[in-house]
């Protein structure tokens, strides 16, 4: 079985997908993690978005593999931990961009591709129902009104050692979801057949739920 989660930064995709791999022994897919690992190699070699031959190189030489572990995910790039440094508001705040090239896109959802023919995934991003996976068995859209989603991230920054405003972080929130949403390859959309839950509110436990239930009512009809 395959479940997509797509939604904007902030709706709880990821903390969500990841129990629920864990629930349902399945593997977990953060494919947001992999479109920063990217943005970390455009920062570290000061690549700009226009050189079109850099980004091939940097393509053609970048190693990005997720390793998954009690403790979650590890994300290795050239056989570097970069598991932190993905989450830097530095990487938050380039990676809408960079993730709008088209070579990334492609290059990225093939890589995807061929971690989730291995098997039963759960997978999450902004095109994964509708582009990377459309055939998925279970198909969410996860959303919450903006604010919260901020406060959520806010909370993560604060948590994490950060110490940015809340004003900032709405507006990082805000502008990620005016790219993402806009851009020309794979914008972020609910897929047609996506199932629309808006976590506004929700605890963690109830969301879970929510998703477990529709997911037992898709395993019971196949
Ligand atoms: O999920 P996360 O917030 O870590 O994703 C970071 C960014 O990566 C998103 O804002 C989006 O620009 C990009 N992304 C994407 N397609 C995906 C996953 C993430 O474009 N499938």
């Amino acid at each position: 079985m395959r479940i997509a989660i797509d939604g904007p930064a902030g709706a709880g995709k990821s903390t969500v997908a990841k129990i629920l791999a864990k629930k349902l022994g399945f593997t977990y897919l953060d494919t947001g993690a992999m479109y920063r690992a990217v943005t970390v190699l455009f920062l570290e070699n000061n690549l700009s978005l226009a050189d079109e031959n850099g980004i091939k190189r940097l393509l053609e030489n970048a190693d990005i593999k997720i390793i998954p572990g009690d403790e979650g995910q590890k994300i290795l790039l050239n056989e570097r931990d970069v598991t932190d440094l993905i989450r830097t508001p530095q990487v938050s705040e380039l990676v809408a961009k960079v993730s709008a090239l088209p070579e990334v896109r492609e290059y990225l959802t093939e890589l995807q591709r061929k971690i989730i023919a291995k098997g039963n995934v759960v997978a999450d991003g902004r095109d994964i129902g509708t582009v990377v996976m459309p055939e998925a068995e279970v198909k969410i859209f996860l959303t919450a009104s903006a604010e919260e989603r901020a406060r959520r991230r806010h909370r993560e920054l604060l948590a994490r050692g950060y110490e940015v405003s809340y004003e900032e972080v709405f507006r990082e929130v805000l502008k990620r979801d005016e790219l993402d949403t806009t851009r020309e390859i794979s914008p972020l959309r609910k897929a047609e057949d996506a199932i629309l839950v808006d976590t506004t509110g929700l605890k963690i436990e109830e969301v879970v739920a929510k998703l477990l239930e529709i997911i037992g009512r898709k395993q019971d009809v196949l």
